[in-house]
C-alpha cells in the first residue's frame, strides 16, 4: 500500500511489516524520551538531564585535528549556571542566540562539572508534549515522518475496527481504558501517566490471552489417556547406559527419571527439557526413545531444519550402533521414492525411531503405534504442540526441548503449568571460548580468522540477514567481502537456499573444504562442528542475548580455545552494556534473564528468536505481577465458561492455540 508520496518510506514502511493503516497503530514506540525539566538541586553524575534557560555570552569554539568543540554556559530559569560542552556540532556557534529560551538535554559529568551536550532547541516544549514516542525505524525513515503517518493512521481507523478483547468484567475492575485509546495514547502520550495507562490495557489483554492459552492447552494435555500403556523395561535401559562410554550427568539422569515416571503414566505426558546449549539433551532424548522402544512403541524425534535432524539422525545412528534399532530419516526433501519406502516400513511396522523435520508430521505419514513425540527447539513450533500431532494418534507421550534455560519460577510464568525437565550442569570439557567486542574496521579480524585457519579451525561469519540494504550487513555483502579476501574458502549458508545448496554448504564447511562459513543464523540451533573456533557476528545487537549465546554455543565444542567477536561499529551506552552482559558471563540462566530485563514494548522480532514466547507489550521479569493477577483471572473465565461476556475471548484464546501451530521457524 502507499502512504506517501516518496518511494523512499513506502518501501521503509514495507520493510517494517507496515501493510495497512490499521499496521501503523500496534507498530508501537521503542521506548519514550522524556523532556520534563530536571530538578535542578539534585542532578546524578551520568544522568541525562532536561534544562529549560538561555545561553549566557561567552559561546567558544576549538578545533581539533578531527574534532570541533562548542562550549558555552546556559543559565536556567531557575537561576543556576551550568557549563556545555558541544561536541562536533559547529553550527550551533552561529546559532545560538543569547535571547530566546531553549529546552537543552545533556548528559551530566559530576566530576568535570560540565554537562554534555545531546541537543538543545529553541522554545520551551508545551506540557503535552514533554513526552515524546521513540520508534524503532531505518535511517532512511525519521521519527518525525514516521509520527505524522501514524497520526493519519488514527484518522483512517475508526474505533469501531479496533476490537476489545479484555472482557468487561476485568475493563472495570481494573478501571482499563478502551483499546482504541490505548493505542492512541502509546502514541500521542501527553504524560507519562498517559503511556502508563495505555500499556497497563495493552499488557493486561496480553497476559490475559496468554494466560487462557497456557489453561486451555493444560486443560486439553491433562485429559490425554494413553491406550494400552506398557510398562518400560528399566532393565533394558539400564544395562544400555552401562554399557555407554561415558557416565550420564546427575541431571541427565535425574531427568531421565522424570520421563520414565512420566511415561510409565496412563495420562500422556507433556513435558518440557531445557538445558543450556551443550548440556546434553540429545543424549536424554535418545534414552528416552530407546525406552519408548522397550515398550514396542514407535518413537518420533523432530528438529526445526533439515541439517539439525540429519545430525540428531546420525548421533542415534552411532549410539544405537550396537542395539537392534531401526532409525530412518524423513525430510521434506527426501525422493518420492524414499519417502514411499519410510511410509511402507512404517506400516509394516519395521522402523522404531523416524528422526526428521516438519515433514514427519504431513498428511501421508501414518504411525501404527507411536508412543513418543521428541520436539527439538520446541520454540519454534507452535504453543499447543500437541495439535501437531492431530490424526497421528495424538495420545502419545510427548516431550519438548528448549535450549533457553529460565530459573523455574520463570518457567512457570512462560510454560504455565508445564512439568519442567532442567539440565543445569554440563556433561565434561569445561568450554573455553572468549567474548569480545570489536569494530568491523579493526585488523585484528583477519589475523583471528589467518590462525584459526592455520590450525584446521572452522570460522563463522554471522549477519542478522540475507539480502542487501545499503545500511546493514547482509550474508550476500558478506560473502562478497571473505569470499574476495580467501578465495574459494568462503561457502554461503541462508534460509532461502533450496536443500541441496545448504547440504553442501554445511558439508564443505564440515570437511573443511570451506573453512570459513558466511551464514544467517539458521546455524543457531543445534549444528555440531566439533573444529569451529571462531565466531565472528556482525549487527549482534539486531540478536536478542539469548540468540547470542545459542550462536556462541556453535564454537569450542571440543574445548579447545575459541573466539567469539562481536562487531559493533556504534556508540548506544545500552548497546554496549547488553552486549557486555555477553562478555562477562556464560551461564544461560543468567543471560536469558538479562535477556528478558533488556526488553522493552515494541520488540516484535526480538523475542520470537530468543525462544522466550513472543510477547509483545509484558516482560516477564518487570510484569511478573501482572502474569500472576492474570493467571487467576483466566481460571476465573474457565471458572465461568458459560458467561456471555467470556465466549469471545475464549474464542480468541481457542483460535490462537491452532493457529499458532504452523510451523514458523
Ligand atoms: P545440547 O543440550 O546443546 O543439545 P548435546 O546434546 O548436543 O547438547 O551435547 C553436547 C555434547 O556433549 C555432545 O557432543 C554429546 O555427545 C556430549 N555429551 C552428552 N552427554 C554426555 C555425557 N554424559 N558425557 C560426556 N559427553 C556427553
Ligand atoms: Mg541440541
Amino acid at each position: 500500500m502507499k502512504f506517501s508520496k516518496s518511494s523512499r518510506i513506502n518501501v521503509a514502511l514495507y520493510h517494517l511489516g507496515i501493510y495497512s493503516y490499521r499496521d501503523f497503530l500496534f507498530y508501537l514506540p521503542k521506548k519514550y524520551d522524556d523532556y520534563s525539566p530536571s530538578r535542578e538541586e539534585d542532578i546524578l553524575d551520568k544522568s541525562r538531564v532536561v534544562l529549560i534557560g538561555r545561553v549566557l555570552k561567552g559561546l567558544t569554539t576549538h578545533h581539533y585535528h578531527k574534532a570541533s568543540l562548542v562550549q558555552f554556559s546556559f543559565l536556567t530559569k531557575k537561576m543556576n549556571v551550568f557549563y556545555v560542552n558541544a561536541w562536533n556540532r559547529p553550527y550551533l556557534s552561529s546559532s545560538l542566540n543569547n535571547d530566546d529560551y531553549f529546552t537543552l538535554v545533556g548528559n551530566y559529568d559530576k566530576n568535570k562539572n560540565i554537562i554534555n551536550l545531546i541537543s538543545i532547541n529553541k522554545g520551551v516544549l508545551a506540557k503535552e508534549g514533554l513526552v515524546k514516542p521513540v520508534y524503532s525505524l531505518p535511517k532512511s525513515l525519521d521519527n518525525f515522518e514516521f509520527l505524522r503517518l501514524v497520526n493519519k493512521a488514527f484518522k483512517e481507523v475508526n474505533k469501531e475496527d479496533i476490537r476489545e478483547i479484555v472482557p468487561n468484567y476485568f475493563k472495570k475492575k481494573y478501571r482499563l481504558i478502551d483499546k482504541y485509546d490505548a493505542l492512541f495514547k502509546a502514541h500521542f502520550p501527553s504524560s507519562k501517566d498517559d503511556v502508563k495507562e495505555s500499556y497497563r490495557h495493552l499488557k493486561y489483554e496480553e497476559c490475559l490471552l496468554f494466560s487462557l492459552k497456557l489453561l486451555l492447552v493444560k486443560e486439553e494435555n491433562n485429559c490425554v489417556i494413553k491406550e494400552n500403556n506398557h510398562l518400560v523395561d528399566r532393565t533394558k535401559i539400564k544395562n544400555f547406559i552401562e554399557d555407554l562410554p561415558y557416565k550420564l550427568t546427575k541431571d541427565q539422569l535425574n531427568s531421565l527419571k522424570e520421563i520414565l515416571h512420566d511415561m510409565d503414566l496412563d495420562k500422556a505426558m507433556y513435558r518440557l527439557l531445557e538445558g543450556d546449549v551443550g548440556s546434553g539433551k540429545t543424549l536424554v532424548c535418545a534414552l528416552s526413545l530407546f525406552a519408548n522402544y522397550t515398550r514396542n512403541k514407535v518413537g518420533v524425534f523432530m528438529a526445526p531444519t533439515e541439517a539439525l535432524a540429519k545430525q540428531h539422525y546420525l548421533t542415534l545412528h552411532s549410539l544405537f550402533k550396537n542395539s537392534h534399532l531401526r532409525i530412518g530419516l524423513l525430510l521434506g526433501s527426501t525422493p518420492l521414492k524414499d519417502r514411499s519406502l519410510i511410509r511402507q516400513a512404517l506400516l509394516n511396522e519395521e522402523i522404531d525411531i523416524l528422526v526428521g523435520t516438519h515433514a514427519l508430521f504431513s498428511k501421508d505419514i501414518n504411525y501404527s503405534s507411536l508412543g513418543l513425540v521428541i520436539i527439538d527447539e520446541q520454540h519454534k513450533f507452535g504453543v499447543n504442540q500437541r495439535h501437531l500431532l492431530a490424526t497421528k494418534g495424538e495420545n502419545c507421550d510427548l516431550l519438548m526441548l528448549s535450549a533457553t534455560p529460565i530459573p523455574r519460577s520463570l518457567a512457570l510464568t512462560i510454560y504455565g503449568d508445564l512439568d519442567v525437565s532442567t539440565l543445569f550442569s554440563f556433561p565434561h570439557l569445561v568450554k573455553d571460548v572468549e567474548t569480545k567486542i570489536i569494530s568491523s574496521n579493526d585488523h585484528l579480524i583477519n589475523q583471528y580468522i589467518k590462525s584459526s585457519l592455520s590450525n584446521n579451525g572452522r570460522v563463522y561469519i554471522i549477519a542478522p540477514r540475507i539480502e542487501n540494504d545499503d545500511e546493514h550487513f547482509s550474508v550476500e555483502r558478506l560473502y562478497e567481502i571473505y569470499q574476495n579476501k580467501y578465495p574459494s574458502k568462503v561457502s554461503l549458508l541462508h534460509g532461502k537456499l533450496g536443500e541441496d545448496d545448504k547440504n553442501f554448504a554445511l558439508e564443505d564447511f564440515r570437511q573443511g573444504l570451506t573453512p570459513i562459513l558466511v551464514s544467517t543464523s539458521v546455524i543457531e540451533v543445534g549444528i555440531d562442528i566439533k573444529e569451529a573456533d571462531l565466531m565472528i557476528v556482525y549487527e549482534p545487537t539486531f540478536f536478542g542475548l539469548a540468540s547470542l549465546h545459542q550462536l556462541r554455543g556453535r564454537i569450542g565444542r571440543n574445548g579447545q580455545k575459541s573466539l567469539f567477536l562481536m562487531i559493533y561499529d556504534g556508540d548506544d551506552f545500552d548497546d554496549i552494556k547488553k552486549l557486555n552482559v555477553l562478555v562477562e558471563s556464560n551461564d544461560g540462566f543468567k543471560i536469558s534473564e538479562e535477556d528478558l530485563k533488556y526488553r522493552g514494548p515494541g520488540e516484535f522480532n526480538g523475542l520470537k528468536q530468543s525462544g522466550l514466547v513472543s510477547f509483545m507489550f509484558a516482560n516477564i521479569l518487570s510484569d511478573y505481577k501482572m502474569f500472576v493477577v492474570s493467571k487467576e483471572d483466566a481460571k476465573f473465565i474457565l471458572n465461568n465458561r458459560d458467561e456471555n461476556g467470556f465466549k469471545d475471548i475464549l474464542n480468541k484464546a481457542k483460535a490462537s492455540t491452532k493457529e499458532e501451530d504452523i510451523y514458523r521457524a
